[in-house]
């Protein structure tokens, strides 16, 4: 069902009134997670008028450690869906498990489906009976195969509305976080119909890095960036030092525009 010889037009997925895939490049940001209301009202406002569609905002944070900050849960989708809603924009969170999805459904717009959960496959066949438009991350190491075919899990139960989104994967490398593994984009592309996003935050765990990922992103053909954004990075609950100021977001953003047909 995800592949090009399924269906041969690439596919535009609506989140409200906002297209991902097609000619315009569009623009996800906002914290790694929730934190308080201030800070996603401000995260919020912020990232709009630098042009962001759409605002992210972890509630269920899938940390490596059980003692790191697990996520405002409930309290926190009600920060989100309110901060969204005052900036006019639709809202995105991460669902780890069957319970969390049952609650993030009744306050966003769309889900996402960590790298820690792409081959969880009933938590994919779950998100596959909702009819809500789902971000799916690449695995840390997950071929482009693997991939595809957990999209498929999601896609064999009714929702086609899936975007995929590169994220950087596990190598030898240190120095970044992940490997940003940006021939993923053309090489969907060529495979599946489906739009996909890169995370230049996650891929690479450094604001210095995330401008120069973005527009090479762009470049390659993706159809929309999914960026951390923070009002005060170094107070961050989690991923400060990848996260952006929103100044240096607005300024990423405006260095995209020679090489995007639209932001
Ligand atoms: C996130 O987007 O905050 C996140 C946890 O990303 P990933 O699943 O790619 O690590
Ligand atoms: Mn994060």
């Amino acid at each position: 069902l995800v592949s090009r010889e399924a269906k041969k037009e690439d596919t535009v997925i609506t989140v409200k009134d906002v297209a991902i895939g097609g000619e315009s490049v569009a623009l996800i940001a906002g914290p790694c997670a929730v934190e308080s209301i201030e800070q996603m009202m401000l995260a919020a406002e912020k990232v709009r008028l630098a042009g962001a569609k759409i605002l992210r905002g972890g509630t269920f944070k899938p940390r490596t450690s059980p003692y790191a900050f697990q996520g405002l849960e409930e309290e926190g989708l009600k920060i989100l869906n309110t901060a969204g809603r005052f900036a006019g924009l639709p809202t995105v969170t991460e669902v780890i498990d069957l319970p969390s999805l049952e609650m993030a459904s009744r306050y966003v717009d769309m889900l996402q489906i960590g790298a820690r959960n792409m081959q969880n496959f009933r938590l994919l066949q779950a998100v596959g009976q909702t009819r809500l438009p789902v971000i799916l991350k690449r695995g840390l190491s997950a071929t482009i195969e693997e991939w595809l075919m957990a999209a498929e899990y999601i896609m064999a139960q009714g929702n086609s509305q899936i975007i995929l989104c590169e994220r950087g994967i596990r190598t030898f490398e240190t120095a970044t976080r992940n490997t940003l593994d940006l021939s993923a984009v053309p090489l969907v592309k060529e495979l599946s119909h489906l739009p996909i996003l890169v995370d230049p935050s996650h891929s690479t765990g450094a604001s210095r890095l995330v401008a120069s990922m973005s527009r090479a992103a762009v470049a390659a053909g993706a159809d929309g960036l999914l960026v951390e954004v923070h009002p005060e990075p170094c107070k961050a609950l989690c991923d400060g030092p990848q996260s952006l100021e929103p100044e240096d977001f607005t300024c990423m953003v405006e260095s995209l525009r020679p090489i995007a047909a639209a932001v």
